[in-house]
């Protein structure tokens, strides 16, 4: 049943000033409530029409002064601070009686940081056949089965009310900060900007413009012999970068002296780029100019990633995480042997020993079926696709929050909040989302994959792959290889009939 008169539940709480905290001015708690249920608003709403559900009622309720806890009687005699919520109760009457046919929050512990609300919604919610659906922009509350519902239960019981607030409030500012691109605050500042309104600092800009066209090998600072002894392809090494910096004495942020570290690390940054950072992750655009333009950038991180990595023989071998052992199903890692490099079940890693194949002969093979591929209009067709999907801002926010859910989840258990079976219950659900979310984000193929499409000759762009970028096109081809065993009767011939491409 797709609910057509559903209310969207809207609410925001106030976090009490804390000693020697100014209290926030009436106008000010106003704008920062409209603010937040601004955003809420949008985000139901936004929900409802991405499930079809029509809003009969939009039910804001302001639990931060008129609405705040009140000493109540019990039954017993006894007296307790309640939350009375006229809104949440305004829409469970609606939700008993008819009136409305769903609902949609933002969050579960907006609807239920009270485990006595939740057991209310719960009563209402099962009250009928099917039962009412009832969802969130953050996927928190499920009550649409016994499993959603224990899930709810414990979520609510992780809730350690007032430590709880205070950490998501400043989350939450910080991630409004982020979704506006703005600059996080707080004393420190990154190479190349001011600390207060992250505004460039041209000599450090210069500097950082200048690291990056010397690891891009275009640099047009060097001298003749500097250049001579720099590979373009590969760039002037961090090391000899850094000793440059040092011999000019260019000054840094906290005075240390320029290392490798410190020149891979001050170019890294996303704010070099006017990228917005938030816990890791780039979320979006940010208000600051780039001082290294984005595409450039990008291309700086790939090719430290790819340094990185050379070193390592395993992504040498571009068929690694490729090709799947045929008798125990582990994947092959690329070996170096007495006979070359092949691809090896190898025993030190967990894997069977029986299968193996010289690298050459696979990667020749897989090669040759990679570009006949690529003339292919059809399969093109299907590269496009893959390179036109953009990790969205919404992947990005969905991972922090569950990566935050799972830390509270822990703390809840640890504190014995939660008995093991709820734990690990709770735990396997938001881990499978943590890791559907990661896998979105870890994925290199849309930027490979449009470098490699928009070369004028697909089939030369392959050539001038990196061999990690080269297993990324791959993948987005195919799920991957089984190896079957060596013919010993074919002597050393090798036999493309033993990489079979396996179902997904
Ligand atoms: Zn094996």
């Amino acid at each position: 049943m797709t609910p057509q008169r559903a209310v969207l539940l809207l609410r925001i709480s106030y976090r009490k000033p804390e000693d020697g905290e100014e209290e926030t001015d009436e106008t000010a708690r106003r704008r920062e409530f409209s603010k937040g249920i601004g955003r809420q608003e949008e985000d139901g709403r936004a929900l409802a029409a991405r499930l079809g559900w029509t809003v009969a009622k939009v039910i804001p309720e302001d639990d931060t002064s008129a609405f705040k806890r009140r000493r109540i009687k019990l039954p017993d005699g006894s007296t307790a601070l309640r939350t009375v919520r006229p809104g949440f109760r305004e829409a469970l009457e609606g939700l008993a009686d008819g009136t409305y046919d769903g609902m949609i929050a933002d969050d579960l512990d907006r609807v239920a940081r009270d485990p006595r609300d939740l057991e209310d919604l719960i009563d209402v919610v099962e009250s009928s056949r099917p039962r009412i659906p009832v969802t969130s922009v953050t996927g928190s509350l499920r009550l649409d089965d016994d499993a959603g519902v224990t899930m709810a239960r414990v979520m609510v019981a992780v809730a350690n009310k007032s430590s709880r607030d205070t950490a998501r409030r400043v989350t939450r500012k910080h991630e409004e900060l982020a979704a506006e691109g703005k600059p996080p605050g707080g004393g420190y500042r990154g190479y190349g900007f001011t600390a207060a309104g992250h505004e460039p600092i041209e000599e450090e800009a210069e500097i950082l413009r200048e690291i990056a066209a010397r690891i891009l090998g275009d640099w047009d600072g060097w001298t003749p012999e500097q250049r001579a002894q720099v590979d373009p392809e590969l760039g002037e090494s961090l090391n000899s970068i850094a000793a440059d910096l040092r011999r000019r004495n260019v000054p840094t942020v906290t005075g240390a002296l320029w290392a490798d570290r410190s020149v891979r690390s001050v170019i890294s940054k996303p704010s070099v780029a006017g990228l917005r950072e938030y816990r890791g992750e780039v979320v979006g655009k940010a208000v600051w100019p780039a001082i290294v333009p984005e595409d450039r950038w990008e291309e700086v991180r790939a090719r430290l990633a790819g340094r990185h990595r050379s070193v390592d023989v395993r992504l040498q071998r571009w068929l690694t995480g490729v090709l799947r052992c045929s008798r125990c199903g582990l994947m092959l890692h690329g070996w170096q042997g007495n006979n070359g490099p092949r691809y090896w079940c190898a025993k030190p890693r967990g894997g069977c020993g029986k299968i193996a194949v010289k690298a050459a002969f696979a990667e020749d093979e897989v090669q040759r079926q990679v570009l006949e591929l690529l003339g292919r209009e059809d399969v093109l067709r299907q590269l496009r696709t893959v390179a036109d999907t953009e990790v969205t801002d919404e992947v990005r926010a969905e991972l922090a929050a569950d990566e935050a859910q799972l830390k509270e989840l822990a703390g809840a258990y640890a504190r014995r909040q939660l008995t093991f079976p709820e734990y690990r219950e709770a735990r396997g659900i938001i881990e499978q989302r943590i890791k559907e979310s990661r896998a979105l984000l870890t994925s290199r193929a849309p930027r490979v994959l449009r470098r490699l499409l928009a070369a004028e000759d697909v089939a030369g762009g392959w050539s001038e792959l990196t061999p990690p970028d080269r297993r990324e096109v791959v993948l987005a081809l195919v799920p991957g290889y089984d190896v079957l065993p060596h013919d010993r009767s074919m002597g050393n011939r090798f036999d493309p009939g033993r990489l079979v491409p396996f179902e997904a």
